[in-house]
């Protein structure tokens, strides 16, 4: 029997795609169950990883029948794809099936933020109505957008943007130079003193860890608002708790942390000009549904003897 992990709970759809195929064995092991993990991963030869597990090197190593991991998601930043490789499995991830819920929770956030709907929210409800008159919130209509990655996701986010609110957008991405509707910068300084939003949309890497630090953030407007959908390891949170508490930017809007979950004693969590939601862009029911099927699906490919349509480390094959 080959053996295969599913770390998320499929629906019958999605699960279907793997009712044709002989001699598998499928096993859940869902969030945070480490025992479990740690036992079947040693025999599986396919896994559909969620956020909730880290494929480390030494969690590979113990994983000697392993082929494939199928992330479901576009981040591969809790695989070591260096440590897969080496050992010739292929990881695989769903990079387009998120991108338009990602776009609009970022939206949602660039709305909330500057709107102040959370502050609204629990002032009327402990009864001071009269923060109506606080002029705290602000229009979007005619502001720039600064965004850093212009990939799939940072492009959802323009068009949309533009479209509804009349926003100019402008953004920094070391690997494109022109795209239509957006105004590429060559420096990311740039990007950072002109827009009155700041939105991420950049992978993790050794390069851009902690890149939006205390230098960037230190550009930025005092109008202007952070948002970040991409990963929490791209801010150095204590430089923007910092910028934050002295009221040198307006406001941030944060769906990742560095730590997942973000620690009680993290500074972000005590600051009112701050809105956080639980890594959840990706998670409506409609996304996860169509990741959990484009990750099955690329497992589904490799048991058939298919190529799978996202392979992340291409090189190997
Ligand atoms: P993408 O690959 O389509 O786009 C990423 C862009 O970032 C690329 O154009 C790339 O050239 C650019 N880039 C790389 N290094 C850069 C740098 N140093 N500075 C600026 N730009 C750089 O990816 P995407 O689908 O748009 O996703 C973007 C990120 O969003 C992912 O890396 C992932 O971490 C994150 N994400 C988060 C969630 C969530 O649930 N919050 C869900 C999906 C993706």
């Amino acid at each position: 029997m080959r053996k295969i992990i599913l770390t998320k709970k499929l629906n019958e759809k999605n699960y279907q795609l793997l009712q044709d195929i002989n001699d598998i064995e499928t096993v859940y092991v869902l969030d945070g169950n480490e025992e479990a993990f740690n036992e079947h991963i040693k025999d599986a030869e396919a896994i559909l990883l969620s956020t909730a597990y880290k494929m480390t090197r030494e969690v590979i190593d113990n994983a000697k029948n392993l082929k494939v991991i199928s992330r479901t998601g576009a981040g591969v930043d809790n695989v070591d794809v260096e440590a897969a490789s080496e050992k010739g499995i292929l990881v695989l991830n769903t990079p387009t099936a998120n991108s338009i819920s990602v776009a609009e929770h970022t939206i949602t956030l660039i709305l909330a933020i500057t709107k102040q709907i959370i502050m609204y929210d629990s002032n009327l409800r402990d009864g001071n109505f009269k923060i109506r008159r606080s002029g705290k919130t602000r229009d979007i209509d005619g502001k720039t957008l600064g965004l850093i990655g212009c990939g799939r996701i940072g492009q959802f986010v323009a068009n949309k943007c533009k479209a509804a609110f009349g926003m100019e957008v402008i953004g920094y991405d070391p690997y494109i130079k022109e795209l239509p509707g957006i105004l590429i910068y060559e420096d990311i300084e740039e990007v950072f003193k002109r827009a009155d939003y700041i939105s991420l949309h950049l992978p993790l890497t050794s390069e851009t860890k902690n890149l939006v630090g205390e230098r960037l953030l230190g550009l930025m407007k005092p109008t202007s608002y952070l948002v970040n959908t991409a990963r929490g390891g791209i801010v150095d949170e204590y430089a923007l708790a910092e910028k934050l508490k002295n009221e040198e930017i307006a406001g941030a809007a944060l769906d990742v942390f560095e730590t997942e979950p973000p620690g009680m004693d993290n500074p972000l969590l005590q600051l009112k000009n701050v809105i956080l939601t639980p890594h959840s862009a990706a998670l409506s029911k409609e996304c996860s549904d169509r990741v959990a099927y484009e990750a099955t699906l690329g497992i589904a490919d490799y048991l058939k003897g298919n190529t799978p349509k996202f392979i992340v480390n291409k090189s190997i094959l």
